[in-house]
């Protein structure tokens, strides 16, 4: 399927095309506006900004809503992840913020809500989680964002997930698994 994907980020549109090979992901156009996320979960914001993708292109579209929830924090930033350090803030400066609020060792979660808006109408959403710990200090420059700061459960060696290498991530990370359900969502319809 020819599916265009609601991001801005080009990180999450690499890791969607590896994630979703044997669909074609085609890039958000420029002049597409995306709505704010002010839902409060991921779920709605994801169907929020592919509804916008499909009805601005006329192709079937797919939009991701991520972030990381710290249990020390009561669940913080989640739907805010992208600007726990403000609204300006960079990956930098968030992941500084998170490395400062919560203690080392403390539980983390990173979810992922995607959501498919079809030309016929069709909406669904899949939703995809990693659990691990904060890392003391942060190491590995892979991934993006929290990467280096987030200690998957799922990698006994003590690397963060931005040592991983991209095939090792794709298997365990919340958008790898919410990918693997989308996935077997498009292959029931074909
Ligand atoms: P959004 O989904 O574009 O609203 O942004 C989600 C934010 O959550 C990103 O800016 C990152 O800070 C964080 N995030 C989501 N997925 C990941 C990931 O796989 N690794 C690291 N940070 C992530």
């Amino acid at each position: 399927m020819k599916l265009v994907l609601a991001t801005r980020n080009a990180h999450k549109l690499r890791e969607f095309e590896t994630l979703l090979a044997g669909h074609e992901i085609v890039a958000l156009p420029d002049a597409v506006v995306l709505p704010p996320e002010t839902a409060a979960t991921f779920a709605g914001n994801a169907l929020g900004k592919a509804r916008a993708a499909a009805s601005a292109t006329g192709l079937d579209a797919i939009a991701d809503d991520s972030g990381i929830e710290a249990a020390a924090l009561g669940g913080a930033p989640g739907v805010r992840s992208a600007r726990f350090a403000g609204e300006t803030a960079g990956d930098g400066e968030n992941l500084a913020k998170l490395l400062c609020d919560a203690p080392a060792g403390s539980a983390l979660a990173y979810a992922c809500a995607l959501a498919y808006v079809g030309t016929d109408g069709r909406e669904q959403v899949v939703e995809g989680r990693c659990t691990g710990t904060l890392a003391a200090q942060p190491r590995g420059d892979g991934g993006f964002g929290y990467d280096p700061a987030f200690l998957p459960d799922e990698i006994a060696d003590g690397r963060t997930m931005a040592e991983l290498d991209p095939a090792e991530k794709d298997a365990i990370s919340h958008r790898g698994r919410a990918a693997r359900a989308l996935l077997a969502l498009l292959d029931d319809r074909t």
